[in-house]
C-alpha cells in the first residue's frame, strides 16, 4: 500500500494510491490515519482506509508526509562505505539527533535557502515510519512496528552544522527537509534491506548508495531508540546517508537559487524541490 498526504482547499487530507489516483480517506495525515489503524478494530481499518473522494496523482500538492510527528530522529553517518571513506572506525552506537515538524516540507516544495546560510547541502535518506507504539523492543518487535518506508533529503547547513559539536543547529532550519513522497508500507516493499538511494542536483548523480551498506538498519535502529524513548505511530527516523554530500567534495559544492534537487530511493519514488532564494 501506498499512501500519502496531499493539500486540498479544505486542509491536508490522507491518501491511498491506486493506479493513477488518490483516494482521499478521512484522517488529515499519514500520521493520524497510523495513529488511528493503531488504535481501533481491523473493521475499523477498513473504514479508516474507505475512499471519500479522489485526485489525480499528478496532480496532487503534496504536503510533508508527516506533517506532525511526535517524534523526529536521524541518524549520523550510518553507510558503512561512506565512514571508511572519511577514515573513521565503525561505531559501536549510532549517532542521533533530532529535528522538528516546523521543519519538513512537500516532496515538490520550493526547497527555500536561507539568507543566513553559504552552504545548504544535500542527505539523501532512507525514512523510517513507526506504525505501532514501541518501548524497549526487540528487533522483532522492532520490524513489526515499522509501518513502512518514504524518502527523506536531510538537507544540512553545513556553516552552522559545523559551529559545534552538536549537529542541531544545522540541521533544524524551519522548511529544509523534503519529506514524501508516499510511503510505501511493508507488506509491498519488505524490510527496504537492499534498495537504491540517490540524489541528484540538475540531473547529475551527486549521490548513489544502497541500504545494504547500513550500519544500523531500520530494525536496529528502532530499536535502539526505544531503550530510552517511546515511539509513536507517525514518527519518523532518518537512517543516514552515504557518501557523495557536497561538503565531502574537492571543490566543495553548496545548492544554489534555481537548482533543482531530486531525492530518489528504488521502489518507493523521488522528491524533486527547487532551489529559491528566501525573500526580504
Ligand atoms: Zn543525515
Amino acid at each position: 500500500m501506498r499512501l500519502a498526504t496531499v493539500r486540498t482547499t479544505d486542509g491536508t487530507r490522507a491518501a491511498r494510491l491506486e493506479g493513477d489516483r488518490l483516494l482521499l480517506l478521512r484522517a488529515p495525515d499519514v500520521g493520524a490515519l497510523l495513529a488511528s489503524m493503531n488504535s481501533t478494530s481491523r473493521m475499523d481499518t477498513t473504514a479508516a482506509l474507505e475512499a471519500t473522494g479522489e485526485i489525480v496523482f499528478a496532480d496532487a500538492s503534496f504536503a510533508p508526509l508527516l506533517p506532525r510527528p511526535e517524534k523526529i530522529f536521524c541518524v549520523g553517518l550510518n553507510y558503512r562505505a561512506h565512514i571508511l571513506e572519511l577514515s573513521r572506525e565503525l561505531p559501536s552506537y549510532p549517532t542521533l539527533f533530532a529535528k522538528f515538524a516546523s521543519g519538513l516540507i512537500g516532496a515538490h516544495d520550493d526547497l527555500v535557502l536561507p539568507s543566513v546560510s553559504n552552504a545548504v547541502d544535500w542527505e539523501v535518506e532512507l525514512g523510517v515510519v513507526i506504525g505501532r507504539r514501541i518501548r524497549r523492543g526487540t528487533l522483532g518487535q522492532a520490524h513489526d512496528a515499522i509501518a513502512g518506508f518514504t524518502i527523506v533529503n536531510d538537507v544540512s547547513m553545513r556553516d552552522w552544522q559545523g559551529r559545534t559539536t552538536q549537529y542541531l543547529q544545522g540541521k533544524a532550519f524551519d522548511a529544509s527537509t523534503p519529506v514524501g513522497p508516499v510511503l510505501v508500507t511493508g507488506d509491498e516493499i519488505g524490510d527496504a534491506a537492499d534498495l537504491e538511494v540517490r540524489c541528484e542536483l540538475d540531473g547529475i548523480v551527486m549521490q548513489r548508495g544502497r541500504t545494504s551498506d547500513l550500519l544500523f538498519g531500520p530494525a536496529a535502529v528502532v530499536s535502539y531508540i526505544s531503550q530510552f524513548t517511546t515511539l509513536c505511530p507517525g514518527d519518523l527516523i532518518s537512517t543516514g546517508t552515504p557518501g557523495g554530500v557536497g561538503a565531502g567534495r574537492n571543490p566543495q559544492v553548496f545548492l544554489e537559487p534555481g537548482q533543482v534537487l531530486t531525492t530518489a530511493i528504488e521502489g518507493i519514488g523521488s522528491c524533486v524541490n527547487r532551489c529559491v532564494p528566501e525573500k526580504g
